[in-house]
């Protein structure tokens, strides 16, 4: 085994590109990077690993180091569930085929969005696809970006809050399977799998312990406590399950470019976890200045 690299500084490891609903290159998320003064960085697209090979090619000039990561859509009931995926093997069967099935019925359900969007607003796919670049795992934030250019609203968020916002009637859920599964997708790939803004929702509906009980044994590694959504009145919560269930605790900003308020390195994990991270990857390896 070559020795772990030492990690000696923090990273944010929870980004996102245009390879999904991100606004930057995996290239300038890097060069972004470095003038945050960040060690490292994860790129994690929702359910795509397309962005990685730009982002890698980015550390020898950034001198940011990347872990490839990837943020899996899972669902439980109506309740959207992230988990977060480092540094798994991108080429693993079972995992493309889950992912691949997502991205599929992401892009029927948005255009089955557009069309009831359509129906009360002049909308397109047409729209949505300029919002977009080959590839792109689409999401409400493309649709969002659409009804923008369209001048229906002033912002992504202002599209969320409005017309993408369940209650408006327009919006329904895609494919995806149970946080159960994805787990146990992600570690099976070698992957290191870690609940993505776990709180929310507030401190209320944070996990059951009995259900985070299931993903622990599953191979769970962590929590993202330190995340700009999630509530100050949740974080507590978060800590004690992490210490009762012996799991690490991550921090990152969500970064989305100008998609979202979310900015670059506000939180960060320390380096001692990032080293854990590493360790237990098995499906690929970080790229290193
Ligand atoms: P979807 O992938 O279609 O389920 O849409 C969820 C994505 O929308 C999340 O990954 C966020 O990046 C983004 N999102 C959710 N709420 C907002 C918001 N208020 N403003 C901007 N982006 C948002
Ligand atoms: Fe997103
Ligand atoms: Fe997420
Ligand atoms: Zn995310």
């Amino acid at each position: 085994m070559p020795e772990a690299p030492a990690v000696d500084g923090e990273a944010d490891l929870h980004t996102h590109s245009t390879v999904s609903d991100g606004t930057e290159a995996p290239a300038e998320l890097m060069r972004q990077a470095a003038r945050a003064g960040l060690w490292g960085v994860a790129l994690t697209d929702h359910d795509s690993t397309s962005g990685w090979a730009e982002a890698a090619a980015a550390v020898r000039d950034t001198g940011v180091a990347l872990i490839p990561g990837m943020e899996l859509s899972t669902r439980e009931g109506y309740t959207s569930v992230h988990v977060l995926a480092y540094l798994i093997d991108p080429l693993d069967d079972a995992l493309l085929e889950e992912t691949a099935r997502i991205r599929e019925s992401r892009m029927t359900r948005a255009e089955e969005i557009v069309r009831r969007i359509g129906r009360d607003y002049p909308l397109s796919w047409d729209d949505v696809l300029a919002q977009t670049v080959e590839g792109t795992t689409i999401g409400r934030p493309h649709i969002a970006d659409a009804l923008v250019a369209r001048g229906h609203v002033a912002t992504r968020s202002a599209a969320f809050d409005g017309i993408l916002h369940p209650r408006a009637g327009y919006a329904q859920p895609h494919y995806a399977p149970d946080p159960l599964t994805g787990v146990r997708l992600i570690r099976a790939a070698g992957g290191v799998p870690v609940l993505a803004h776990p709180g929310t929702r507030g401190a209320e509906r944070v996990i059951p312990p009995e259900r985070l009980a299931k993903l622990v044994d599953a191979g769970l590694f962590g929590l993202e406590v330190d995340h700009p959504e999630n509530l100050e009145a949740a974080k507590p919560r978060l800590r004690a399950l992490a210490t009762r269930f012996g799991l690490r605790v991550t921090g990152s900003s969500d970064y989305h470019g100008t998609g979202k308020p979310n900015r670059l390195g506000e939180c960060r994990t320390a380096p001692d976890v990032v080293e854990a991270i590493i360790a237990e990857g098995r499906g690929s390896a970080p790229e290193l200045p």
